[in-house]
C-alpha cells in the first residue's frame, strides 16, 4: 500500500530529537509563553525573511486574529469586503465571516488553481479593504500582479500560507509578500507541529504588537487588557518540536520536489492532466508541493483504479465554499471554474518520506489507466 502522507514515519526521522525537546520542556516547568515560543519565532520569522513571527494556537486563528487586529487599529470595519479565491479550503472565508466582514469570491486561473489577478479589479467597490490570496497546494498566488492591484486601490492583503512555508517567487517567501501572512502547523501541512498550532509573520510592528495582545485575552502587559482578545496561544512544546522540524523543512522540500519531478516527468495519459507551474521563468516559481494535484474527466473511475493498485489518493477538495451548507446563502451562485476544478480534481500520494520507487510505481500504474 502507498499511503497518501504517512505522518508517524515523517515524525519518526526525528524521534529522539522531538523526545529530547519534550524532555527538555517536561523538565522546566514553564509550559506556555516563553523561551521555546520565542526561539521558534525568531527562526520562523527569519526562514520566512519577516521581521516578526507571532505564534497561534492554529492556522484559522492566525486568518481571523490578524482581521481582528486590522479592525482593532482602524483599519477594517464591519460590513468591509475581503477578495478571496472561490475555490479555498473554507478555512480562508470562515476567517473573514467571522470578523462580520463581507468575503467576496473571485475565481482561480485554473492552471495554477490560484486566484487570477486579472479578475481582481473587476469587484473592487468602495467598501473592498483588502485582498486575501490562498498559496494553494504549496504554489505563491501571482504576488507581484496581486500586490500592484493592492497598492492602487490601497488595499491590505493577508496571504493564507498555510499551504506554502517555503514557497517563493523572486526570491521572496510567502509570508513576506503581503501586509501579514497566516501559516497553519496542523501535523499534515509542510511543517507541522504534534498537534495544533499557527502563526503570523509580518513586518509591521504595531500589528506585531496588536496580536501579541489580542492572543492572550487582549493583555499587552499583565493584569492590563488593552481590547477584548481571546486565548489562542502556541504551546512551549510545540514551539519546541517545530523548531527541530523547521531545520528539516529544506530538505523535505528538496524531497517534495523530486517526488514532483517523478510525476511531472513519467506520467503520460491523455485521461490525465499535470499541475502547471506558473510564469515564464519557472525557475523562480518555488513551488513546495503541499499537495500535487492531477485533473481528470474521470476521478471516481480512477480514484478507484488507484486504490485497486494499492495508491491512496484523496481529493482536496470535493465541495466548493458556495455550495457548503456553511454558506447557504451562496449555494445558487455559478463559480464554473472553481466547480469543474472541485469536481476534477485529484491528489496523488506526496510526502517528504515518500519512496522515490514508490513514485515511479505510481506513474506506472497511472499511465496504464483507461477507461
Ligand atoms: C489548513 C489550512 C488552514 C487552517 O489551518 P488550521 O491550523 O487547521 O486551523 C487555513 N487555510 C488553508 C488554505 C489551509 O490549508
Amino acid at each position: 500500500m502507498i499511503t497518501f502522507l504517512d505522518l508517524k514515519i515523517i515524525n519518526q526521522q526525528y524521534r529522539q530529537q522531538l523526545i529530547d525537546a519534550c524532555t527538555r520542556v517536561i523538565d522546566s516547568g514553564w509550559y506556555i509563553g516563553g523561551t521555546e515560543l520565542d526561539r521558534f519565532e525568531q527562526n520562523f520569522a527569519k526562514y520566512c525573511g519577516t521581521r516578526y513571527a507571532i505564534g497561534v494556537a492554529n492556522g484559522l486563528d492566525a486568518l481571523i486574529l490578524t482581521l481582528r487586529a486590522w479592525k482593532e487599529l482602524g483599519k477594517l470595519q464591519e460590513g468591509d469586503e475581503v477578495i478571496v479565491p472561490s475555490n479555498t479550503y473554507i478555512a480562508s472565508i470562515l476567517a473573514i465571516s467571522a470578523n462580520q466582514l463581507i468575503p467576496v469570491l473571485v475565481e482561480p486561473d485554473p492552471n495554477t488553481f490560484n486566484l487570477d489577478p486579472s479578475k481582481i479589479e473587476a469587484v473592487i467597490t468602495n467598501k473592498t479593504k483588502a485582498i486575501l490570496p490562498v498559496h494553494l497546494y504549496g504554489q505563491l498566488a501571482s504576488m507581484p500582479e496581486i500586490m500592484a492591484i493592492a497598492e492602487k486601490y490601497r488595499l491590505l492583503v493577508l496571504e493564507d500560507s498555510a499551504q506554502s512555508h517555503g514557497a517563493a517567487i523572486l526570491g521572496k517567501k510567502a509570508g513576506n509578500w503581503g501586509d501579514a501572512s497566516a501559516f497553519s502547523f496542523y501535523p499534515g501541512k509542510n511543517l507541522g507541529a504534534l498537534g495544533d498550532a499557527g502563526a503570523i509573520t509580518t513586518n509591521d510592528s504595531e500589528l506585531a504588537n496588536m496580536l501579541k495582545a489580542l492572543r492572550n485575552y487582549g493583555s499587552h502587559e499583565k493584569y492590563k487588557n488593552l481590547v477584548q482578545g481571546v486565548n489562542s496561544r502556541l504551546d512551549e512544546i510545540q514551539a519546541a518540536m517545530l523548531d527541530i522540524k523547521l531545520s528539516y523543512l529544506g530538505q523535505e522540500i528538496l524531497h517534495r520536489r523530486e517526488i514532483a519531478q517523478v510525476y511531472l516527468q513519467g506520467i503520460n495519459n491523455p485521461l490525465i492532466e499535470l499541475p502547471k507551474i506558473e510564469g515564464s521563468a519557472v525557475e523562480d516559481q518555488q513551488h513546495v508541493w503541499h499537495l500535487f494535484v492531477i485533473r481528470t474527466l474521470h476521478r471516481d473511475a480512477l480514484q478507484q483504479y488507484l486504490a485497486e493498485n494499492g495508491i491512496q489518493t484523496l481529493i482536496h477538495y470535493p465541495i466548493p465554499p458556495h455550495k457548503q451548507q456553511a454558506y447557504r446563502e451562496w449555494n445558487d451562485f455559478s463559480f464554473p471554474i472553481s466547480e469543474k476544478i472541485h469536481s476534477t480534481v485529484l491528489s496523488l500520494p506526496m510526502s517528504p518520506v515518500l519512496d522515490i520507487q514508490d513514485a515511479q510505481h505510481v506513474v506506472e500504474v497511472c499511465n496504464k489507466f483507461s477507461l
